[in-house]
């Protein structure tokens, strides 16, 4: 999955028309190149299509529930996605940062609050985490292996586990600075986190499930309360 920078592509994903029309006017205004599609369904044939850097996935579409788009999208066409919900629902917002969303926006909001979002993303995934571009190679810890540049995963026994782009995103800025404290911050390259985020904790929670074998007393990612997120274990980038 290589990214060019420069021209992220955007897929909007929402069926109510007038709202759509309001995103890809302010997407085009601030020069984002970008697709609509009203259903899930032609959401979902269009990445496979030509796939997007970032998803815009309204959760209330017409064919489809939201959260079925999202999970049909890590599979085929991995990709950042912002939710959209009408409904100011907690549960739904954390289901589906739980499924791999970067971000979300409650209805209505400022179309300058989702472009603010959308670079932001968009400025994680096409730099990858940190100041510097992520350079590609292949890192080996404990048995596992991460492939930076396909941004695969294979377990100690050979089994392949998939990964969002965002888990794969977070999992490579642990594995570039093992055995260091990360904050949040630095987790995910931004200057400052919303202490009540909680975006960050769910992708980390994630991670634990796909890695250790007991994710309730981990022992590669470690919480060090009120600091961050520490990587225990040497590793090898080739
Ligand atoms: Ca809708």
């Amino acid at each position: 999955m290589t990214r060019a920078p420069g021209h992220p592509r955007i897929l909007v994903i929402e069926d109510e028309a007038e709202i759509a029309r309001i995103i890809c006017h302010a997407l085009d205004e601030y020069g984002f190149r970008w697709e609509h599609a009203a259903t899930g369904r032609h959401g979902l044939q269009s990445a496979q299509q030509r796939p997007p850097d970032l998803a815009i996935v309204d959760l209330g579409l017409p064919d489809m529930d939201g959260m079925a788009v999202i999970r049909q999208l890590q599979e085929s066409a991995p990709c950042a996605v912002i939710i959209l919900t009408g409904r100011n629902d907690v549960t739904d917002r954390v289901l589906g940062l739980e499924l791999g969303a970067d971000d979300y926006l409650v209805k209505p909001f400022e179309p300058r609050e989702l472009i603010a979002r959308v670079r932001s993303i968009l400025r994680r995934y096409l730099r990858g985490p940190g100041e510097a571009p992520a350079a590609p190679g292949t890192a080996l810890f404990s048995g596992w292996r991460f492939d930076a540049a396909r941004l695969g995963l294979t377990a100690p026994d050979g089994r392949e586990v998939s990964l969002s782009a965002a888990e794969a995103s977070m999992l490579q800025a642990l594995l570039r600075n093992p055995n260091r404290i990360l904050s949040r911050e630095q987790l995910i390259g931004e200057r400052e986190v919303d202490p009540y985020d909680r975006s960050i904790d769910v992708r980390i929670s994630r991670l634990r499930r796909k890695l250790e074998d007991d994710p309730q007393n981990p022992r590669l990612i470690k919480t060090v309360y009120g600091a961050g997120y520490l990587f225990c274990s040497t590793v090898a980038w080739e």
